[in-house]
């Protein structure tokens, strides 16, 4: 009867942040769209400051729109509602755009991205666009979100037979001995990332795990303290 309970209170509260997320996308659609078109002088001319602050509006609110994404996707993982669109798919090429989109923050913090795969014939996987893309995003904004400035990222991709190896490896804090039990944990972060990184959910590690897991795929880490961070993934290559 207690796990009846349970099991209610629990599918209660999926529900619940499934409906507030839902309600929150229309809003902040509609405030990136007017956003937009301030920024772009389709109201009037604005001048370059006001431009400068307006572009920093928009930046938070792609950060509030990126977090009530995450929370769809948990409430939708945690309700088994997540649905998988497999497509044949090559991960160097996944690499290659999300490593333009993240261009901008890397070379902000004069972070040396190195993709060491760039070229390399490998073959396809059966992946969810959308879903491996976000995988890829979340580790990656990771190195260098949390890596000192003027910091070292390496990402690499190997066809290892039986599945495609994905790493980043980073040359940032490192995750204390006891906090790696915690990492992939929904909304953990480790005090000691808080500390240097005000900004973040906890979520992206936790988001990662399950799409990774629902390819088919494993996802792990090595790290120490003040040593850097790697983080894995594989993507099993589909049998002929
Ligand atoms: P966040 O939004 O906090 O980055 P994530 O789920 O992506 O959430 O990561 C969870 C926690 O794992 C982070 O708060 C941080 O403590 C740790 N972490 C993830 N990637 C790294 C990294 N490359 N270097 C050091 N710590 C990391």
């Amino acid at each position: 009867e207690v796990n009846k309970r349970l099991k209610e209170i629990d599918s209660n509260r999926t529900e619940f942040v499934s409906i507030v997320a839902h309600q929150l996308r229309t809003p902040l659609a509609g405030i990136k769209w007017t956003l937009d078109m301030l920024i772009n002088g389709d109201i009037g001319e604005m001048t370059l400051e006001q431009k400068a602050q307006l572009m920093k509006i928009l930046d938070t609110n792609e950060r509030i729109i990126r977090f009530v994404t995450d929370l769809l996707s948990i409430s939708r993982i945690e309700s088994g509602r997540l649905e998988y669109k497999f497509t044949p798919v090559n991960l160097n090429q996944i690499a290659e755009s999300v490593l333009l989109d993240i261009y901008p923050i890397s070379n902000k913090k004069q972070i040396t991205v190195n993709f060491r795969a760039k070229g390399i014939s490998i073959p396809e996987v059966a992946a969810d666009t959308d879903k491996i893309m976000a995988v890829f995003q979340n580790v990656l904004e990771n190195a260098v979100k949390y890596c000192p400035v003027g910091g070292h990222v390496t990402l690499d991709i190997r066809n290892k037979g039986s599945e495609i190896q994905v790493s980043v490896a980073d040359d940032g804090p490192g995750i204390p001995k006891d906090e790696q039990k915690n990492i992939f944990k929904r909304f953990y972060r480790a005090p000691s990332a808080v500390k240097m990184q005000s900004e973040g959910s906890g979520l992206g590690l936790y988001l990662a795990k399950a799409i990774v897991e629902g390819h088919g795929g494993k996802i792990w880490f090595e790290s120490e303290a003040n040593r850097g961070s790697t983080f894995y993934f594989t993507v099993p290559i589909p049998k002929k």
